[in-house]
């Protein structure tokens, strides 16, 4: 069952999980796949022992004022975009079983421009010289997101479902609300470095398997809550384990895994010791090593644009210039669609295509 409610006593700022007047667990639809043992300390009031660092606080609200530049990107790409005013944005509910809610607010619905051949009918124009507006396609929510460039590769090359399933079970849980009903949904996000944005369109039948899977999820919360009560001594099982990032970064971690939080405050013991002042010595060789390449390097470019320059003008694909053997080499470059790859193919099928591995560098910058 679906209810749509305005309340703008509600803020984005409300906690992961409440108690509300009626008994009901509600839920944040953004934190609908998170640890469930962090949504009953939320809902019964236990105080976080981890809150939010500045930083990440900062980079929080970076996020969010960096939504309405998506949204004005997504115009002038052609979308139609229907966002809501934030001062008083839409709040959607879901029930999931009898005492549970999840609520929340999306971040406006969306049309895609349609070309000529995906247009379904012909448009009809009432006098001759009627400019011709775009078509579009039905409205769809859409979920805006900022990543980092990592991250934003990552959702790109691995589809949102297998890099970010909480934004997907969120833009599932926000097309019921809104909707009433399950059609496709639009993941739009801005790489916050490189300052691009991207999409992707999360076909019904997927978003489908999301609501239900987050529903799964959130029912064994429901059941616990209806075993127990809001009894802040019943604790659910820990979802996560001390390694991951979801601990490490949870308001509640010094409360549930109190050794980690104190172990958390040791050094880390290192294979092999380097002292501070080699690792500053190391910086300072690389940068110099980096600086004495610099010019050498502009020096091979500039004299490289200049040789292709000439081949082309001589239509020779190799020459011979002062005993050297200079080529003009063609090479061919392949790349992979990966947003039509991710809406064509389920998670699952794309697991088996798209793999990663994971390597570790070190960068200095
Ligand atoms: S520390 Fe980990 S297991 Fe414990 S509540 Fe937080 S996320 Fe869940």
């Amino acid at each position: 069952m679906t209810t749509t409610m305005d309340d703008r006593a509600e803020v984005f700022s409300r906690p992961a999980a409440q108690i509300n007047e009626d008994g009901e667990l509600v839920v944040r639809a953004s934190s609908a796949l998170g640890c469930r043992r962090a949504l009953w300390y939320a809902a019964t009031n236990y105080e976080p022992t981890n809150p939010p660092t500045e930083e990440s606080l900062t980079a929080m609200e970076a996020g969010n004022a960096l939504e309405p530049v998506v949204v004005r990107a997504m115009e002038r790409a052609g979308w139609q975009v229907d966002a809501p005013d934030p001062q008083d944005p839409k709040q959607v509910a879901v029930r999931v079983g009898p005492n549970l809610l999840v609520t929340g607010h999306p971040d406006g619905t969306v049309r895609l421009p349609l070309s000529e051949d995906e247009a379904a009918a012909p448009q009809v124009f009432l006098f001759e010289d009627e400019p011709e507006t775009p078509a579009h396609g039905d409205p769809m929510v859409v979920e805006i997101k900022t990543r980092g460039p990592d991250a934003f590769k990552r959702w790109q090359t691995l589809g949102a479902e297998r890099s970010h399933p909480a934004a997907v079970a969120q833009a599932a849980l926000y097309t019921l609300g809104e909707f009433g009903e399950m059609r496709a949904a639009v993941i739009a996000t801005m790489d916050t470095g490189n300052r691009t944005w991207d999409w992707e369109r999360i076909p019904a039948d997927r978003l489908e398997k999301a609501l239900q899977d987050a529903c799964t999820w959130l029912g064994e919360l429901a059941a616990h809550h209806v075993a127990h009560g809001p009894d802040l001594d019943a604790l659910p099982e820990r979802d996560f384990t001390a390694d991951t990032w979801q601990c490490r970064s949870c308001p509640f971690l010094a409360v549930c895994l109190p050794g980690l939080a104190e172990a958390g405050e040791e050094p880390a013991i290192e294979e092999q010791e380097v002292s501070d002042e080699q690792a500053r010595d190391a910086v300072a060789a690389y940068a110099e090593a980096q600086e004495s390449i610099r010019e050498p390097e502009k020096a091979k470019r500039t004299a490289l644009d200049t040789l292709k320059a000439w081949m082309r003008r001589q239509g020779d694909a190799k020459a011979t210039v002062g005993g050297k053997t200079v080529s003009l080499v063609q090479t061919t470059r392949y790349s992979v669609n990966h947003r039509k790859l991710n809406e064509a193919l389920d998670p699952e099928t794309r697991a088996e295509i798209v793999t990663e591995s994971e390597s570790e560098y070190v960068r200095v910058s």
